[in-house]
């Protein structure tokens, strides 16, 4: 399998190809198309619906970004609820703060998990930490019926499509409002300002009347469609730009810093008028 190319598609008029040269799995789940993949440029790749998920050389961005930002942000996030998340990359971040008591992790595709720790055992490293819950279930109905309350909830959900859309909306911010304690913090990816301009003013505007402070941060994530990703955060009391945890910041990560977390929330111009 020399020159082998597969192609994510983006938009009509836009795709992305990456030479491969091996096919590691693939797979239908009931939810899903599911593939890894060996690419010549960024390592193995997680695949679903032909959207690429992680890559061994870049999921450090996203994972770091997605999770320290809000853990820096709430003053003690002691019980962190993850929606999604099925290659364990953003728990594997949470975990790292000695704060944590209990993390629950909901994934609705357990083949996502068992994939990840199969072929990504160091994205799935946490799953097996014992502050770890794993529950195999779809997240609106977690968030509907659990009576945990949580400091923070990250949504760490693919595309809108198929079992995620509902993930983006202003009833599921309702229901995600409920179960978090009186100072708890959402943050959700929120996709490409550029490519899906549409998921990103919607996901802001369905969070906007849910939670007083809301703030958009972007971070430029190599494999991505268009570079820059944008995350929001809906929080109750705490300002997402400030860093409130006592604890010393991390060292070792890759990405993240404290200069990282102030400059993210700088936004160019036009990602300020999407959501003007
Ligand atoms: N970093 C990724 C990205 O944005 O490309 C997201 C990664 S993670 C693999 C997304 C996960 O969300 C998938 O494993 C998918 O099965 C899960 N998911 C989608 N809809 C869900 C739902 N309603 N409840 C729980 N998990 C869901």
């Amino acid at each position: 399998m020399e020159n082998i190319w597969i192609y994510e598609t983006h938009t009509d008029g836009y795709e992305v190809r990456w030479r491969i040269t091996d096919i590691i799995h693939q797979e239908t789940t009931p939810f899903q198309k599911l593939a890894v993949v060996e690419t010549v440029e960024w390592g193995k790749a997680l695949i679903l619906d032909g959207a690429l998920q992680i890559t061994e050389k870049d999921e450090f961005i996203y994972h770091e970004m997605i999770a320290h930002v809000a853990m820096n942000s709430h003053p003690r996030p002691e019980k962190v609820l993850i929606i999604g998340g099925g290659d364990g990359g953003t728990l594997r971040e949470v975990v790292k703060h000695q704060c944590l008591q209990q993390a629950d992790m909901v994934e609705i595709d357990k083949r996502v998990v068992e994939i990840s720790q199969q072929y990504f055992p160091q994205v799935a490293s946490a799953i097996s930490d014992s502050r770890v819950n794993l529950h195999i279930t779809d997240g609106l109905v977690y968030v509907r019926d659990t009576a945990e309350k949580y400091d923070l909830v990250i949504v760490d959900s693919s595309d809108p499509v198929g079992p995620a859309i509902q993930l983006f909306s202003r009833k599921f911010y309702e229901d995600v409002n409920k179960i978090l304690k009186e100072d708890g913090m959402l943050v959700v990816q929120s996709e490409s300002p550029v490519f899906f301009t549409e998921h990103f003013r919607n996901c802001f505007f369905n969070m906007k009347p849910v939670f007083p402070i809301v703030e958009v941060y972007l971070a430029t994530i190599a494999t991505y469609v268009s570079g820059p990703w944008s995350f929001t955060a809906g929080s109750k009391k705490h300002n997402p730009r400030k860093i409130h945890n006592d604890s010393p910041v991390l060292t070792g990560l890759k990405y993240y810093n404290e200069d990282m977390h102030q400059a993210a929330f700088c936004l160019p111009q036009y990602v300020q008028e999407i959501i003007r």
